[in-house]
């Protein structure tokens, strides 16, 4: 998708602090870190959000999953983080290319998220 800067960002035009790269995904340090460590795994082919994502997805989302535990490990995230996938109006996304944020450091994080209020 040409307007998509996730896009940009796997092309090479945007640049990007990568984590990691192989032929389907691409994992680069969020440009505005909510923790210690924070970076995002995207698949190189363009797909909206996990509220449009297809069956045929499933193997590469299992995949980008699959490399979080050792990405954090080496980023300094060593006994885990949190992983996040904003989805849609509701979800907060801003940025419309499935992206996991990986979210962690050396210590414990905060709450997942605010308690509803009343
Ligand atoms: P989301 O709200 O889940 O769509 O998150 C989008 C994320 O992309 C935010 O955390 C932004 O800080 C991050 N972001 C936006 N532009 C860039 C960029 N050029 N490089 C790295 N991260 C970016
Ligand atoms: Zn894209």
């Amino acid at each position: 998708m040409t307007d998509c800067i996730f896009c940009k960002i796997v092309k090479g035009e945007i640049p990007s602090r990568k984590v990691y790269e192989d032929d389907e995904m691409l994992a680069f340090h969020d440009i505005n870190p909510s923790a210690p460590v924070h970076f995002m795994i995207v698949p190189k082919e363009h797909i909206d959000s996990l509220a449009t994502i297809e069956e045929r997805h499933a193997g590469v989302l299992g995949r980008m999953l699959a490399k979080a535990g050792r990405l954090a490990r080496e980023q300094g995230s060593p006994e885990g983080f949190r992983t996040i996938i904003n989805t849609g109006r509701i979800g907060r996304q801003d940025v419309y290319h499935l992206h996991i944020h990986v979210i962690g450091g050396p210590d414990p994080l905060g709450r997942m998220i605010a308690p509803a209020s009343k």
